[in-house]
C-alpha cells in the first residue's frame, strides 16, 4: 500500500485561544472538499483540548507539539503522554528541530518520547534533519540516519504502521530557504531506505515521509509532485488559513 498523504500545520508558540479557534474553524471548513489526504493541526498544548473538540467528527485531526516521556511526576512545566492523549490528540510531534536545537533535546530523548507515544496510543511524527554546517560537510545522510536509528530503537515491524517521519533540514526551517524539490526527494528516498533497514522494506514503504522547511503556496507544487514526498509539515504558512488551505489543495 502507498503511504498516506498528510498535510500538517505546526503553529509553534503562536496564537491565543480565540485566534487558534478561528484558524482551526477556517481550516476545518476549507478542507472539507479535499480528498485523498489527511490534515493535521499542531496547536499550542494549552489549546489542544478545544481544538480537538472542534476536530471531532471533522476530517481534520490534531496533535501536540511536544511532551515529556514519563507517565507523571515532579516535572514542573512538562505535560505527559497520558495528558496529551486525554486532551484528544492523535499525533505527537517528536524531535522538531526547535526542540533539538533551542531546548537541547537529544537523540535519546526522541527515543524515549517515541516509545512513550506507543505506550499511550499516540502516533509519533518524528522530525529529522541536518544543520547547514552538516550539509556543507557532506554529512546530511549520516546525521539523518543516526537520528532515525536512535528514535526508532527497540520498535517492531508492526509499529511502522503508526509512524510518520518528517524530513526538516534545519537550514530551511523558518528561514525562507526551502530545500529544492530534488534535494528533498533524494533525502526522502534515502530515509525510506534507512526505514527499510529498521522495519523491513514492506512496512517501511507505508510510512508517510513529509517534507518541512519554508513550505508556502508558491513552492508546494514543485515539492509535492516528487515521487518520494508524501506530504508536508508547515510552520509559518500554516498560521494563515488561506495560505495553509492553498497548500493543502495542491494537485499531485
Ligand atoms: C516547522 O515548524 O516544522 C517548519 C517547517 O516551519 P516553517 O514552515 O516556518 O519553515
Amino acid at each position: 500500500m502507498a503511504p498516506r498523504k498528510i498535510f500538517a500545520g505546526n503553529w509553534k508558540m503562536y496564537t491565543v485561544l480565540g485566534e487558534a479557534l478561528d484558524l482551526a474553524k477556517a481550516v476545518i471548513e476549507g478542507s472539507k472538499g479535499v480528498d485523498g489526504r489527511e490534515v493535521v493541526l499542531f496547536p499550542p498544548s494549552v489549546h489542544l483540548r478545544e481544538i480537538a473538540r472542534l476536530c471531532d467528527g471533522a476530517r481534520v485531526s490534531c496533535g501536540a507539539q511536544n511532551m515529556y516521556h514519563e507517565k507523571e511526576g515532579a516535572y514542573t512545566g512538562e505535560i505527559s503522554p497520558a495528558m496529551v492523549k486525554d486532551a484528544g490528540a492523535r499525533y505527537i510531534l517528536i524531535g522538531h528541530s526547535e526542540r533539538r536545537h533551542v531546548f537541547g533535546e537529544t537523540d535519546d530523548m526522541t527515543r524515549r518520547k517515541t516509545a512513550a507515544a506507543f505506550e499511550y496510543g499516540l502516533e509519533p511524527m518524528v522530525c529529522v534533519g541536518e544543520l547547514l554546517e552538516e550539509r556543507e560537510k557532506g554529512a546530511s545522510e549520516e546525521v539523518v540516519e543516526r537520528q532515525l536509528k536512535a528514535a526508532f530503537q527497540g520498535l517492531k515491524t508492526g509499529d511502522a504502521a503508526r509512524l510518520v517521519v518528517a524530513y526538516e533540514p534545519v537550514w530551511a526551517i523558518g528561514t525562507g530557504k526551502v530545500a529544492t524539490p530534488e534535494i528533498a526527494d533524494s533525502m526522502h528516498r534515502f530515509i525510506r531506505g534507512v526505514l527499510g533497514g529498521i522495519f523491513g522494506a514492506g512496512a517501511a514503504g507505508e510510512i508517510p515521509i513529509l517534507y518541512g522547511g519554508s513550505v508556502k503556496p508558491e513552492n508546494i507544487a514543485g515539492l509535492y509532485e516528487k515521487e518520494h514526498i508524501d506530504g508536508v509539515l508547515v510552520g509559518g504558512a500554516s498560521l494563515k488559513a488561506q495560505s495553509f488551505l492553498d497548500i493543502i489543495r495542491v494537485n499531485k
